[in-house]
């Protein structure tokens, strides 16, 4: 029985997990939830699955419901420090982040300290501190499983493969819902209509950073850190029937690609059940009915957000970082109808043009870097509307 200490229990990926949980009742159980954004749903979740304890980071909390958790008989911890006292103090063996957004870091390297291992849907985590996660988890014997399904596509693909026999990584993108919008157009995008991705259901953020393509940028910065391969060695195909996941490359010329219907609970379960497979009932895939299957160049110019990234990749340093915080801002700030939609490209170039990037040094070099860049956003998003 493998105990989950499950982060974002409230958000798309957490759902899809607590689903897959309760598939498999002799396999997994939930030891641990947290939410951000509702104590009722938390609440709700934990009337449903029983854990030991709860974690709720969000607004201030009313007192009854310190009453309807005891009641419950589950251990509720509320404020900002929440997750990572979660984390630290209850009894499990896997950590399932899916938060969303560089929130997720220092749980993430709470969890590697007491020697859990770590099943990834948080991108984040890694794009804006990969050097120190994955150092602290190689410190402690720790493994980071992806839960992307890119990524997990990439990590089934090099099961019983040498990393030395790998020529290229190639991640595939949906190309989201603006692929054949023409660039001058961009800028009349409404939320509604950047909301509405064509293959996947996912929480808002991920859903707006599908559409610029800066979600594929964050995987290639994430697919660096997991599989420590070189930037040049990292390529991005559009692939708009999201069947295909991702592919490798080997050196032979020989290349696999992970395939099946785009649906997030196949490499939750993977992540869970990884180096073994079980028997689900999710739907199979139909090859006819889908007929064919076509890939394109991704549009550098049109996606900046993806040429940015990889930018932020080559230089490293504090770069992806303040990468990562301004993208959260600036697609904030557009899901609040503050700036237009192309502003957000347009405000993390002036992002990382405008800071004095260094080494990532230590935790507080990556905090700092991350307050400025939100910072910064704060401030430009009036003059840019
Ligand atoms: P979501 O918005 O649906 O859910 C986010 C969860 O995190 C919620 O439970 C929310 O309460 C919590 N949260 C939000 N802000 C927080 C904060 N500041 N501190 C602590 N908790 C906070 O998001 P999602 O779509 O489930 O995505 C979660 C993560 O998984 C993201 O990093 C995303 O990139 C990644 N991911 C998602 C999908 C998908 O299909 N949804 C696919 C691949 C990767
Ligand atoms: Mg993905």
């Amino acid at each position: 029985m493998k105990k989950i200490c499950l982060l974002g229990a409230t958000g798309s990926i957490g759902q899809n997990t607590i689903d897959i949980v309760s598939q498999f009742p002799e396999q997994f159980a939930i030891a641990a939830l947290s939410s951000h954004s509702s104590i009722e749903q938390l609440f709700q979740l934990a009337r449903k699955v029983r854990p030991q304890a709860a974690a709720f980071s969000g607004d201030a909390v009313a007192e009854h419901w310190l009453q309807e958790f005891r009641e419950l008989g589950v251990r509720l911890l509320i404020g900002p420090d929440a997750l990572v006292q979660l984390v630290a103090e209850v009894e499990y063996d896997v950590l399932v982040n899916a938060v969303v957004g560089a929130a997720g870091l220092r749980p993430t390297l709470a969890a590697i300290r007491s020697g859990r291992t770590i099943a990834l849907a948080n991108k984040e985590t890694l794009v804006c501190a990969g050097e120190l996660v994955m150092a602290l988890a190689e410190k402690h014997g720790v493994s980071v499983i992806p839960i992307d399904s890119e990524h997990s596509a990439l990590w089934q693909c090099l099961v019983g493969e040498s990393r030395d026999t790998v020529r290229r990584l190639i991640l595939t993108a949906s190309g989201g819902p603006f692929l054949d919008l023409p660039k001058s157009e961009l800028a009349g995008v409404t939320v509604e209509q950047a909301l509405k991705h064509p293959n996947w259901s996912m929480g808002a953020k991920i859903t707006i950073d599908s559409s610029t393509l800066m979600n594929k940028g964050l995987e290639v910065i994430e697919a660096y850190w997991l599989f420590g391969i070189e930037p040049e060695r990292i390529s991005v195909v559009i692939h708009p029937q999201s069947i295909i996941h991702s592919m490798v490359e080997f050196i032979d010329g020989s290349i696999k690609a992970q395939m099946g219907l785009p649906d997030m609970r196949v490499p939750i379960q993977y992540a869970l059940t990884y180096p073994d497979r079980l028997p689900n009932t999710l739907p199979g895939m139909d090859f006819v009915k889908y007929g064919t299957l076509t890939f394109f160049e991704p549009d550098f110019d049109k996606f900046r957000a993806l040429k940015l990234a990889f930018d932020a990749l080559e230089s490293l340093g504090t770069a992806p970082a303040v990468l990562n915080a301004a993208n959260e801002e600036a697609v904030n700030a557009f899901l609040q109808r503050h700036i237009r939609y192309d502003r957000i490209a347009h405000v993390v170039e002036m992002a990382l043009n405008e800071y004095e990037h260094h080494e990532v040094s230590d935790l507080e070099s990556v905090l700092t870097a991350d307050a400025w860049a939100r910072r910064f956003v704060l401030e430009a998003r009036d003059s840019l509307t």
